[in-house]
């Protein structure tokens, strides 16, 4: 690298903007190059690790080890944290390619795909991800309410995050109160009169996206139980085919998991589950808020592996109070970005954004929000990859980095939360968990984590 770049721009300075796994992926992966390589982190709040700690669910806290692997990156010479920096707001992009080689994009997808039907925003509708991150303590979700007074909710959409949203909906809520769920979504569920959750999806059970190990366990929970009718469960040739391809066995244990679930099922006492398919979500219905959803029997058609659905015209109404729309995440464009706004992502070649080399993307505003957290290693590296191969196309000249972020925030006024103030907060939310016999209390609002910090 040094014999591409010339000695007076050595370390490499490389900017990395947002601090989920995507982002502390691409860290690691630089600091694994064949040159001294300095690494900048912004981050818009003042606490690390993104959808690792705003996106898993609480009860799944071994999902949640990839920060220790973090925290180690962190702790690297070379890596500097600069919590409650959003970019955008003080520091723009051009500001970036003064101080560092290369900006690497690694901000997610914090907005949601819409259902674009009649009601969607009726009081009563709500996104997945809004949900998620206010039982997580995401502090622009943390004063939400959701309404859980009612006895009936839908999910849309028959991907992992439904599953996470139908499972803190039916958990016991005294199974919640060891885990690091936010208190007042506790206090909430504790209270909450939901018996009914309908998992809705607009395609067949060959198509949908869950995962067999996160799908199973809804049967396995404490006074639950789940139902989804054999006749949802009926396979055109098309479907059959798809099942029988080998690549796409995790479909295929999904079907035999929704057949277990067919049949008289016992202990409707307690709260149920009911999955639906070739349902497709026509409008919301209610006067001052969400009473039902319409839904239309679909039909699907194509090739395998290209099936879309089309509406059949039968349509049935579902009575609900509550909805979450499970139907994907979608990234932001950011000013001085180019941006794809069908997808929602940053259009990149190789993870090089635009034709100027020095910026890139990796994680879900690079290829949108799919995978699982161990996703984004193998993206970030791909992502990296072409950063190095950039080198003798960047300005040579050598940049400030983290001493030019400094001096560019110190002008604004900005209160930079570094790494060492985040163990600070880290401690903090533990002992205040310990207390509750939790493995953290997370602090829940800016203006908190600050003030903590004084
Ligand atoms: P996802 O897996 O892409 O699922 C999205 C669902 O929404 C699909 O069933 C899709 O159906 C449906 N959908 C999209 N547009 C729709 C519309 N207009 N009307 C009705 N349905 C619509 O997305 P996700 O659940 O948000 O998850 C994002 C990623 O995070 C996934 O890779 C997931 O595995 C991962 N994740 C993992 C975990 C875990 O490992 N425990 C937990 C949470 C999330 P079609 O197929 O018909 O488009």
């Amino acid at each position: 690298m040094s014999a591409d770049l010339g000695t007076a721009c050595n370390p490499l300075q490389v900017v990395i903007v947002g601090s989920g796994p995507s982002g502390f992926y691409a860290a690691e992966a630089l600091f694994k190059a064949p040159c001294s390589v300095q690494v900048d982190m912004l981050e818009a709040l003042p606490v690390p690790f993104g959808l690792v700690r705003y996106g898993v669910a609480p009860d799944h806290p071994k999902l949640k080890q990839p920060m220790q692997v973090f925290d180690g990156i962190a702790r690297a010479p070379g890596f500097q944290f600069f919590g409650n920096v959003p970019a955008g707001r003080d520091l723009t992009v051009e500001d970036l390619q003064r101080t560092h080689h290369a900006i690497l994009f690694a901000y997610g997808a914090g907005d949601d795909r819409r259902l674009g039907i009649d009601g969607e925003d009726l009081p009563g509708s709500h996104s997945a991800r809004e949900f998620v991150g206010w039982y997580n303590g995401h502090p622009d979700d943390r004063d939400r309410r959701f309404d859980l007074s009612c006895e009936v909710a839908v999910v849309v959409g028959q991907g992992n995050v439904a599953v996470d949203v139908a499972r803190i909906l039916a958990r016991p809520v005294d199974e919640l109160r060891g885990t690091d769920i936010a208190e007042h979504a506790l206090d909430a569920l504790a209270a909450s009169r939901v018996r009914e959750i309908h998992i809705v999806g607009r395609r067949g059970p060959a198509q949908a996206k869950f995962t067999s190990k996160e799908l199973r366990e809804l049967g396995e929970l404490t006074g639950c139980t789940v139902e989804v009718s054999a006749g949802d469960l009926r396979l055109g040739p098309a479907c059959r085919e798809e099942l029988a391809d080998k690549r796409n066995y995790v479909a295929a244990r999904n079907l035999e998991i929704f057949q277990s679930w067919t049949g008289p099922r016992p202990g409707r006492a307690g709260k149920r589950i009911v999955f639906h398919f070739l349902k497709m979500p026509v409008s919301l219905g209610g006067r001052e808020r969400l009473e039902s959803i319409a839904l239309e029997r679909g039909v699907l058609c194509g090739a395998p592996f290209a099936q879309t659905v089309a509406g059949g015209g039968r349509v049935e109404s579902l009575p609900c109070g509550l909805l979450f729309r499970s139907i994907g995440y979608r990234g932001r464009a950011l000013d001085g970005l180019p941006f794809d706004a069908r997808q929602g992502v940053l259009p990149h070649e190789g993870g090089r954004v635009g034709d100027r080399a020095g910026i890139y993307a990796a994680g879900w505003i690079k290829r949108g929000p799919s995978g699982i957290i161990g996703t984004n290693r193998a993206d970030a590296v791909a992502t990296v990859a072409s950063l190095m191969s950039d080198l003798s196309r960047m300005d040579p000249a050598s940049k400030p980095g983290a001493a030019g972020l400094q001096a560019a925030l110190a002008h604004h006024g900005t209160r930079i939360v570094g790494y060492k103030d985040w163990l600070r907060l880290d401690a903090i939310e533990i002992e205040r968990g310990a207390r509750a016999g939790k493995p953290r209390e997370k602090m829940t609002r800016v203006g908190e984590m600050m003030a903590a910090l004084q």
